[in-house]
């Protein structure tokens, strides 16, 4: 019998299959699970996981680590929360393929849609590659995690056709190009392709991505296929229902063309957008009848946003004064929102999103003056002051040099009803975390506790053994992730040990370990015991270990 490094003793197993949970041990032998039941004999390390669960590791679909693993190989605080497999290169952006000096363009974009800032990407990532496959061989040594690596469309459009790649269709040469490009990535360990519908960069241009037809869209999906795997991971165009849906449509078309899956991120319910979500759903269900694969990505979590007028904020692209103003070094920009020349525009332009503001609260605040209203909601405040929310949120910015916190909660993502709903569908997987961007209004990690936190354990929405097949054995089969997502012997042993009754996210924490002086807000988990990563005990109790065992997948 083959020698076992590591054995977990009288855990209750939850397989990621979907199947009743059992108890039992689990043995490791190398990066595989060698036994799973009773386990004779004794390994080299025992654990006991008496009272504990053990399940495969999470899975997220949906992040944006790319340039995160270049100075943080364990792309915290993922593992944290029991996820030992991430994809990234999600939206259509990667920073590869890149050619040598031109880097320029792929950060102006990235900063500007993912809120990862220029003195960030100058102080950490090195750019030191050309193609994708010289990228991932770049991040390949010492991951702590698995990643799950996308080719950008806009990027690969941009490498190959430059400007242009922001005017017109691709000629049957660019495609061409662009597919061997595809094919090489692929070779070398890509998941698949990711494009965009909707996002815009630096100049409010659509992205690269937007302006492909639908030959070049096939003969990607075409040739990303012929390695046997692929999914096309994209951004619906959500700000107007009509189009969403006119994007399922071809998604089906592109799913039935290329015999591959399509992943739409996200869906949302949120007061704001209606029946938005349910209409979505039908229209994959519609696709899925004429015998397309189209999921959507939804999250567990409720979409809160943190807003810092000193950082970056989605919220404001739609205020044009604000908006101009926030891409303003801070000196220049703590004058600019301070000029009262510019008061009467600014109050104005924020009432667009008061529907937001009267969710806000006071969080983290700076200045002695300040420090009443901490906690407090902005709309009783504005209420007592007899002003409008954005003259409130103005003026309380401004004594703090523009880095009071304002926290919006309970909007967007948070009827429980309507989130379980599109959660339960069969058309939908668990992701759309975004971890890894947007790091300066909120951290998207988190989301693997806050399914079986909220959903399985306070509001019952789920079997816990659902709730883990959604987050593994059902993400590894549909991304193509192989050998990965279940329990069994001879997969490999990528495991999270953690206690169901008190398994957790922790509140978010705003940190300035970013390199270029930057500040991101990162969260902690609970009832976390272990995370092993191709058999290496990566994280225990909180706390890393020296093991750096992950692979590109
Ligand atoms: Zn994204």
């Amino acid at each position: 019998m083959t020698e076992l490094d590591l054995c977990i003793r009288n855990a209750r197993i939850v397989d990621g299959t979907g199947r009743p949970a059992f108890g039992g041990d689990l043995g490791i032998a190398g990066d595989r699970i060698a036994a799973v039941g009773r386990v004779a004999g004794r390994a080299k390390r025992e654990i006991d996981a008496r009272g504990l669960v053990l399940a495969p590791g999470f899975i997220d679909i949906h992040t944006h680590y790319d340039p995160q693993i270049c100075w943080d190989r364990l792309a915290t605080p993922s593992i944290e929360h029991g996820v030992t497999t991430v994809v990234m290169g999600n939206c259509s952006l990667t920073l590869a393929p890149v050619r040598p000096g031109e880097s320029k363009k792929l950060v102006a974009m990235f900063s500007r849609i993912e809120d990862i800032k220029e003195p960030t990407f100058a102080a950490g990532v090195p750019f030191s590659w050309e193609s994708f496959p010289e990228y991932l061989d770049h991040i390949r040594a010492g991951l702590g995690l698995n990643i799950g690596a996308l080719v950008g469309h806009s990027a690969l459009r941009w490498y190959v056709m430059g400007a242009d790649s922001q005017e017109r269709v691709a000629t049957d040469a660019e495609i061409a190009q662009m597919c061997t490009l595809l094919e090489q990535a692929m070779a070398a360990g890509a998941l698949g392709l990711s494009t965009s519908y909707v996002d815009i960069d630096e100049n409010m241009k659509p992205v690269p991505s937007r302006f492909a037809d639908m030959r070049e869209k096939i003969a990607l999906c075409q040739a990303m296929a012929k390695s046997g795997r692929g999914v096309l991971q994209t951004v619906p165009y959500f700000i107007d229902v009509e189009e969403q849906l006119k994007n399922i449509a071809e998604l089906g078309e592109l799913s039935r063309a290329a015999g591959i899956l399509c992943s739409l991120a996200p869906i949302v319910s949120s007061p704001l957008g209606g029946d938005a979500w349910r209409r979505s759903l039908a229209a994959l269900e519609a696709e899925r009848a004429k015998g397309g694969r189209v999921y959507a990505q939804s999250m567990p979590r409720t979409f809160d946003l943190n807003i810092r007028l000193s950082e970056t904020s989605f919220l404001l692209f739609g205020l044009p004064t604000w908006n101009r103003f926030m891409s303003l070094a801070l000196p220049e920009r703590v004058s600019a929102f301070g000029d009262p020349e510019n008061r009467a525009q600014l109050v104005q332009e924020g009432m667009m999103i008061a529907p937001l503001l009267m969710a806000a609260s006071v969080g983290e605040v700076f200045s002695p003056e300040n420090q009443d209203f901490a906690g407090r909601s902005l709309l009783q405040i504005a209420g007592e002051l007899g002003r409008k929310l954005p003259e409130v949120m103005l003026d309380l910015a401004l004594a703090d040099g523009l880095r009071t916190e304002f926290c919006i909660r309970g909007v967007i993502h948070a009827d429980v009803e309507s989130v379980s709903e599109i959660l339960s569908h069969p058309l939908v997987h668990i992701g759309a975390s975004d971890a890894g961007a947007h790091i300066a209004q909120f951290c998207g990690a988190g989301d693997t506790c806050y399914l079986i936190e909220r959903f399985v354990r306070e509001h019952k929405k789920l079997s816990l053994e659902r709730a883990v097949e959604r987050l593994t054995g059902e993400l590894a089969r549909d991304w193509g992730i192989a050998d990965r997502g279940v329990i069994a012997e001879g997969k490999f042993a990528d495991l999270v040990l953690f206690d169901p009754e008190t398994i957790a996210r922790g509140p978010e924490v705003f940190v300035g370990d970013v390199p270029g002086n930057g500040n991101r807000y990162l969260r902690s988990a609970r009832g976390i015991e272990a995370v092993i990563v191709n058999g290496a005990l990566t994280l225990e109790r909180g706390r890393y270990t020296s093991e750096r065992a992950g692979r590109i997948v």
